[in-house]
């Protein structure tokens, strides 16, 4: 029995066509992967640099990676010639580098802001009045490597349905609020695979489904 393929058939159905299906594939093998692949997936979303480069040199060049983890500023470079989306974009010194990185292939990277609305203490993110300020400083203007082109967030990990529906609509309300004013915001990531069905009627237009997909993880 070939369990990944149903999980993904299945995960595929019940995702409307119009929400980008991100199979998070970080810690499974590349055989794992490759069942996804031959299944049709091309969007694959990794949190650690290294692993991420490792899948890309290994597997077909008609795969967008997507960087969905805390960033370090000095592994930057070691995606800057691949990764099609940097999910976790939290300051605007990671946004210079991106920036720069991206320069030197002659290329733009898209970007994600992360917020954060989870409640835990551990999660990384940026507050609304950051999230602004990024958006309209006149630095970020210069940055003509970088296209921020959405939003990112992550509910916190409980069975409390209301608190991860509150969650989703705090970033779902500023992200309808800045996208007047920043047409190029199209892109709310949000819904993981606890959370995915609260997350669409949200507004999320991508989400990130990993061990519903590829089986429970044995390390993060
Ligand atoms: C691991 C991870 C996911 C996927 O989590 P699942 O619960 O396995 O679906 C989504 N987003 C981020 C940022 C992750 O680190």
């Amino acid at each position: 029995m070939n369990s990944i393929k149903e999980n993904l058939l299945k995960i595929t159905q019940s995702v409307p066509q119009e929400v980008t299906l991100v199979a998070v594939s970080k810690t499974k093998p590349i055989s794992d992967l490759m069942i996804a692949y031959n299944a049709g997936q091309r969007i694959f979303g990794e949190n650690k640099i290294q692993e991420m480069a490792e899948k890309w040199e290994a597997m077909p060049k008609d795969i967008s990676w997507h960087m969905i983890g805390h960033v370090q500023t000095n592994k930057v470079k070691y995606m800057a010639s691949f990764v099609s989306l940097v999910h976790a974009v939290d300051s605007l010194k990671l946004l210079k580098e991106i920036n720069k990185q991206a320069k030197k292939h002659n290329r733009t990277i898209n970007c994600l802001l992360q917020i954060k609305i989870a409640s835990e203490e551990s999660k990384f993110g940026l507050n609304e009045q950051e999230a602004k300020t990024i958006l309209t400083s006149e630095e970020v203007k210069e940055l003509t490597n970088v296209h921020i082109q959405g939003l990112m967030g992550m509910a916190t990990f409980t069975d409390n349905k209301q608190q991860i529906k509150n969650e989703f609509a705090k970033i779902a309300k500023l992200f309808e609020e800045l996208k007047p004013k920043h047409p190029q915001l199209t892109t709310l990531s949000i819904g993981m695979s606890g959370d995915y069905e609260i997350a669409i009627d949200s507004g999320s237009t991508m989400v990130r489904i990993g061990s519903s997909i590829f089986g429970v993880r044995n390390y993060s």
